[in-house]
């Protein structure tokens, strides 16, 4: 796995970086590639998951973050990466390693986890959930069907309990719900109006403290839906809501910049495209030319690949 990078360390820790609804955040990922997720999107920009690679202990996450953290201005650790966190059996202790690194270093960060698997995540981070500040949770859809289409789940048993699963998960942290909304040129998916009624009927009756509306501009298999779609979904959700609780990809963007300094800039670079999609203008945009120059000399040595859209990441 990731043979063109021979002589890059690899690193559970990746970033910093901005995002235009947590803010700047530095990523850790509790399982390394390859990607080992309970889904299989549609729009996954990774290769399919091999159902081999490892889960990294707390400890390997607590050194590499002491490593990194040091003079960053981030506002979150946002527990993620290439896979589902919550294969990870030491969650909960990587959760409790990363509060004392904060408390050891004076650090006011928040912690942030992504999930596509809540019923998973509940059962493996226990009483350790109430030290996460935001559990971000990804629903797509809500239909056997169109959950098969786009998530490709290896079972649909847990959609019977999700509304339950996601109500348990907002009684212990901050709850956000991320939803990809997309469709093809055949299939409507999710923006299809029976099943796009339903999800924003769950979203409403779950009321998490965020929903999160994207769409995968990286994706060539799927088409991304343009802003002005995007908003008018937000806007039926926050008559709902509020706007205070609805962030729409194209609306709500970055507003803070992430400048890397020069040092270790190819190690960042190839650490954060394993795990995130970038273009060009976004390098540039938070690396700065160094960055793009950087980015620029890995293409030519052919270490990474575009996916769709001006979207790179590394290959594996
Ligand atoms: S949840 Fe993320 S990592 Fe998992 S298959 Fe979907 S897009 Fe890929």
């Amino acid at each position: 796995m990731v043979k063109h990078v021979k002589g890059t360390r690899l690193s559970t820790v990746y970033g910093p970086l901005p995002s235009w609804y947590l803010g700047s955040y530095l990523g850790i990922d509790p399982m390394m590639p390859p990607r080992r997720c309970y889904f299989n999107c549609i729009y996954c920009p990774y290769d399919e998951g091999e159902h081999r690679g490892r889960a990294i202990n707390a400890e390997v996450i607590r050194e590499d973050l002491i490593r990194h953290i040091k003079d960053l201005n981030v506002k979150f650790v946002l527990i993620d990466g290439i896979g589902e966190p919550s294969f990870n059996e030491e969650l909960a202790d990587i959760v409790e390693a990363i509060e004392r690194v904060k408390a050891e270093m004076g650090l006011r960060l928040s912690i942030a986890l992504r999930s596509c698997a809540p019923h998973l995540l509940l059962k493996r981070l226990g009483s350790a959930l109430r030290l996460v500040d935001l559990v971000i949770v990804k629903v797509d859809a809500v239909t056997d069907h169109v959950v098969s289409l786009i998530n490709d789940p290896p079972s649909l048993d847990y959609i019977r309990g999700q509304v339950d699963t996601l109500k348990a998960i907002k009684e212990h942290a901050k709850l956000a719900i991320k939803t990809m909304l997309l469709r093809t040129h055949e299939v409507p998916l999710n923006t299809d109006p029976i099943e796009l009624r339903k999800l924003l009927e769950l979203l409403v009756n779950v009321s998490p403290d965020l929903v999160i509306l994207d769409t995968p501009l990286w994706s060539a298999q799927v088409n991304a839906l343009d802003r002005g779609l995007l908003e008018e979904i937000g806007d039926i959700l926050a008559d709902h809501l509020g706007w205070d609780r609805v962030r729409v990809r194209g609306v709500h963007e970055e507003v803070e910049e992430v400048i890397w300094n020069a040092e270790g800039i190819e190690d960042r670079l190839i650490n954060i495209l394993l795990r995130v999609p970038l273009s060009r203008e976004a390098i540039r945009r938070i690396g700065g030319d160094i960055a793009l120059e950087t980015f620029n000399r890995l293409l030519l040595r052919s270490i990474v690949k575009e996916i769709g859209n001006g979207y790179f990441v590394l290959k594996n």
